[in-house]
């Protein structure tokens, strides 16, 4: 047991070997001192830890830390420990003997530190026993977990909203990387606390290179992503369990080593590729959602998305983990406007509330809207957590090569109509086909080749059609019909750009390759 009267600092030089906090720290820290509750927001790697560790050990008694994941609580308790802290974290998945030092520590009062999974915490036996004890500070980790709209909601993270109750006067210490302003208001009323203070650190990440790119050839365009950095650590991110799969093979056979990682995987197989992941060797893992919280390693040189994200935090978080060590970072998220199309419709179905709805589609259309950014990308990305970033970031593909935009009018009511005449029941290839007046297999099946629009946008290649059919389902004038992607018109937007009665300005998507692009940062 270390923990005792000594005020931050030297627990600070003393037990962790740093000569200074950083960021909010200091005042995270001295807020707990106080014994007030706080709200900590901060990038992942921005160092929150240390907001509740430090307390932890300066105040009387033990710190409890609510985690949400085992794997995570292992990890900080072997940190401590190695630090010579006495931490211990308490889960469904210790080994008897395990549990049983613990309990003797816990009873002799010899732990500085208790991690604890928030069932355990509030399971009867646990509460009436820590009752007893002095607890010098709560820190809830992950905070966002609580929110329902997050989007890593657990329900037994509800449950601590009678810590309270449960340990008056032990002042609270909420944390989490997730930002944005309505998870955060959550999180404070949820808790019971919507007095506390936040502090809350700038999420501006000037290591990271954002970019993001329409999807053209998806394995090359992730080859050359990858390629960048060389032998490196990367995570590329996938819509589906599947496509982690033939993804990892396409780069294995291209002699690339990666594993997929998804929820679908047996126990040994995940932790395997954890530890070969973690164990640092350059390796890439292709993974779903599911890889992500308490990936702690710091020399990530590349994120690639090989599908848009569902909101502006998932994406924040998941580009979050490369280049943690405050190294040049790539990331590069690939998007396409079947998947937009695909995303709209799968919402539309699902059997969520119509209030979590609407969230959720505002969330995506903000992740659209970021997509198809043609100003800064670091900008609009802060903007959605509400943080305003003076000047355009420098290090973004829209900052390095200015978007430029064009009279799109025409275009747009020459590939409405196409959709239009073919019975709106056709993806984006076909459609194409049809303006370029092109004679595909698909096209003479369908005796395409007689209609009005054929041929009507034979002076542009395929990506340049591409591209304005993408926008037009970004902007909403486009929409799937059903789960196989035959485009449909959305009338109220369609009609108008159809009857020329508005203007459609279009992004001119850059021609510029990646392997040009992040060489200033790279
Ligand atoms: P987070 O939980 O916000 O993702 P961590 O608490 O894991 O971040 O901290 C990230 C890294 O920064 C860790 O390696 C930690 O040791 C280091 N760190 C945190 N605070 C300081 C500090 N005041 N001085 C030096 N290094 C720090
Ligand atoms: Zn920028």
């Amino acid at each position: 047991m270390i923990s005792g009267a000594r005020s931050p600092e030297a627990v600070l030089h003393e037990v962790f070997g740093f000569s200074s906090f950083r960021g909010l720290q200091a005042e995270a820290v001295q807020t707990v001192m106080r014994g007030e509750d706080v709200l900590v927001l901060m990038p992942t790697g921005g160092g929150k830890s240390l907001c509740y560790q430090v307390p932890a050990l300066c105040r009387e008694g033990m710190g409890l830390v609510v985690s949400p994941l085992i794997a995570l609580m292992d990890d900080q308790v072997a940190a401590l420990r190695q630090l010579g802290v006495n931490a211990a974290a308490l889960h469904s998945e210790l080994e008897p003997d395990e549990l049983a030092r613990i309990r003797a520590d816990l009873s002799s009062g010899d732990l500085d530190i208790l991690y604890i999974s928030p069932e355990r915490l509030l399971s009867p036996g646990t509460t009436r026993y820590l009752a007893q004890r002095r607890i010098s500070v709560i820190a809830i980790d992950e905070a966002h977990c609580i929110s329902a709209w997050g989007h890593e909601f657990r329900p037994e993270y509800r449950a601590l909203a009678s810590l309270p109750e449960l340990f008056p006067r032990v002042p609270r210490i909420a944390l989490t990387a997730t930002a944005d302003p309505r998870t955060r208001n959550d999180i404070l009323m949820a808790l019971g606390m919507p007095q506390a203070r936040q502090l809350i650190a700038s999420f501006h990440r000037p290591n990271l290179f954002i970019a993001a790119r329409p999807k053209m050839q998806e394995m090359r365009q992730l080859e050359e992503a990858l390629a960048r950095f060389g032998d490196a650590a990367s995570i590329v991110y996938c819509g589906s369990r599947n496509k982690t799969e033939r993804v990892a093979k396409g780069l294995n056979d291209r002699g690339i080593t990666a594993l997929p990682f998804h929820a679908g995987l047996a126990p040994q197989e995940k932790r395997a590729a954890l530890l070969r992941f973690r164990r640092g060797e350059p390796l890439v893992i292709v993974a779903t959602i599911a890889f992500g919280m308490g990936i702690d390693r710091p020399d990530v040189r590349c994120v690639v998305h090989l599908d848009m994200p569902a909101s502006p935090e998932a994406y924040y978080q998941q580009i979050g983990r490369a280049g943690r060590d405050g190294q040049p970072a790539n990331t590069l998220l690939l998007y396409g406007g079947e998947d937009i199309a695909r995303a709209r419709y799968w919402l539309e179905q699902s059997s969520a509330s119509e209030a979590e709805k609407r969230v959720m589609q505002a969330r995506l259309e903000s992740m659209i809207s970021l997509s198809e950014a043609v100003s800064c990308r670091t900008q609009a990305l802060l903007a959605c957590f509400g943080e305003h970033l003076e000047q355009p970031c420098g290090h973004c593909d829209n900052c390095l090569h200015p978007v430029s935009t064009f009279d799109g009018t025409d275009a747009a009511r020459k590939a409405l109509s196409a959709v239009y005449r073919t019975g709106q029941n056709f993806g984006a290839v076909h459609i194409t086909a049809v303006l370029r007046g092109k004679v595909t297999e698909g096209v003479s099946r369908h005796a395409h080749q007689h209609l009005s629009v054929f041929g009507l946008g034979k002076e542009h290649s395929d990506a340049w059609w591409r591209a304005v059919i993408r926008q037009l389902i970004a902007r909403g004038a486009l929409r799937t019909s059903g789960e196989h992607g035959g485009l449909g018109l959305v009338n109220e937007v369609a009609r108008p750009i159809l009857r020329g009665e508005i203007k459609v300005e279009l992004r001119q998507d850059p021609t510029v390759s990646l392997r040009e692009e992040g060489k200033g940062n790279a």
